[in-house]
């Protein structure tokens, strides 16, 4: 889970790491509240969308007065930052930045550690300077059970080269953000730009911070960090009812068990759909695991129906654990719970354990709507088929238009931090 700036911003100040005042506000009058609250003077208004390059986007602009701010965040809300709508902005106190550094930590999977970067080349693009100007970026391995020290940091800010007379102050923040990292369990803290104010105090400016999910359990805390408003409905209303779905922007329903075959799944419909018209892709991932009930598939099946981009329904299951019968029965009792509600022609592919009592099951209940192909290729096709036959000429021409005529408009935006 990726939490906002000014999220990130309220951990790194329970943490201790200095960082300067910032409210959130959702409507320009907000704002402007907001900058009174702040005193008054200058402040900087801040897009909160969770992606990179806000700046040079123009979503973050100096105010020097509440007045300002309001009309700031007037500009700044309802702004497309590379497909993230600004849906609230963060006034935050102004900084008088001297010089702006770079400081991340990370988990580096590959070498089972974590990884510290630092650079005194702050505020840029961190990928455009690990290009360009790699030396420029210092990487230290941490080991995760010593964490980062004391002497960690201290390595840190002398292989950097910060000046003499700053690098207690800046080892001290850096080991502030380590312990951040550490206790909140995250993937990523990256500060950038960290800076140096005209009067010499060392501030994370921008924060962004990424958090293990796994570790959810034992932070009840994280349930006010998540925001329902970035996901799709589809995709909130899978996670009530615990199914493990995704949504995409094709037109084939898929369901299996077991996240592998689901993913093989989606590739064999795309690669069936890429030879016809239209080039039907899948609708969505949705995994519903080893021994699925009747009531896992119903609710699946549910959740796909309800996707009106929807035009045909996969169920892909190889019998392991979970018998064929079982799902044969699951899918029966689905299509009776959904009774009108299920529309959509839907492609069984079944095998392994019990597969002969499941396809006998489905036969004998031979509803309309159910096709049974045995094999996953054939039945992958059957489905891109039906999906590429439901979009018409229309949905073809339109998909020709989108895919071989102008580029789409954000393929021409850079990245940046
Ligand atoms: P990003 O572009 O999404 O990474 O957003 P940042 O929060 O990093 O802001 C981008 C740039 O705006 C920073 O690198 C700074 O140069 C500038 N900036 C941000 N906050 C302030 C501030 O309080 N005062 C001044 N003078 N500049 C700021
Ligand atoms: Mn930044």
């Amino acid at each position: 889970m990726d939490l906002y700036e000014y999220q990130a911003r309220d951990l790194f100040e329970s943490h201790g790491v200095p960082v300067l005042r910032g409210l959130l506000a959702r409507t320009p009058e907000e704002a402007h509240a907001a900058a009174s609250a702040l005193g008054g003077g200058t402040v900087v208004v801040k897009a909160q969308v969770k992606v990179g390059g806000r700046g040079k986007a123009g979503g973050v602009k100096l105010a020097r007065s509440p007045e300002e701010a309001e009309a700031r965040a007037r500009e700044i809300l309802g702004l497309d930052i590379k497909g993230h709508i600004v849906h609230s902005v963060m006034v935050a106190e102004g900084a008088d930045i001297a010089e702006e550094y770079y400081f991340s930590v990370l988990l580096d999977r590959a070498h089972r550690n974590y990884l510290a970067m630092c650079s005194l080349e702050g505020g840029m693009d961190i990928e455009t300077l690990a290009e360009e100007k790699p030396e420029a970026l210092i990487k230290v391995p941490i080991d995760p059970r010593s964490g980062l020290d004391a002497a960690k940091a201290d390595e840190i800010v002398s292989l950097t080269g910060f000046a003499e007379a700053d690098r207690d102050e800046i080892a001290r923040v850096i080991t502030l953000l380590g312990k951040a990292y550490a206790e909140s369990d995250a993937t990523l803290v990256e500060v950038n730009p960290l800076v140096k104010t005209g009067d010499g105090r060392i501030l994370a400016l921008d924060g962004k911070v990424s958090l293990d999910e796994n570790a959810a359990f034992r932070h009840p805390e994280w349930a006010d960090l998540r925001d329902d408003s970035l996901d799709d409905p589809l995709e909130i209303r899978a996670r009530e009812r615990h199914l493990n779905y995704v949504k995409l922007d094709g037109q084939v329903g898929v369901i299996g068990n077991g996240a592998g075959l689901v993913m093989s799944t989606l590739d064999v419909v795309a690669y069936a759909g890429r030879r016809l018209p239209g080039h039907p892709k899948a609708a969505n991932f949705l995994d519903i695991g080893g021994g699925a009930n009747a009531q896992v598939m119903a609710d699946g099946l549910d959740i796909i129906l309800s996707d009106p981009q929807v035009t045909v329904v996969f169920v892909n299951v190889f019998g392991g654990i979970t018998a064929c019968s079982e799902v044969a029965k699951g899918i029966r009792e689905a299509l009776k719970q959904l009774g009108n509600r299920a529309t959509k022609p839907i492609v069984v592919r079944l095998d392994g354990n019990a597969v002969t009592v499941g396809r006998a099951m489905l036969e004998e209940y031979a509803h309309p709507l159910v096709t049974m192909v045995d094999t996953m290729d054939g039945a992958a096709t059957k489905a891109a088929e039906l999906a590429s036959a439901a979009m018409g000429p229309e949905g073809h021409a339109l998909h020709d238009r989108l895919h071989h005529g102008e580029q789409a408009p954000d393929a021409a935006c850079e990245g940046e931090n």
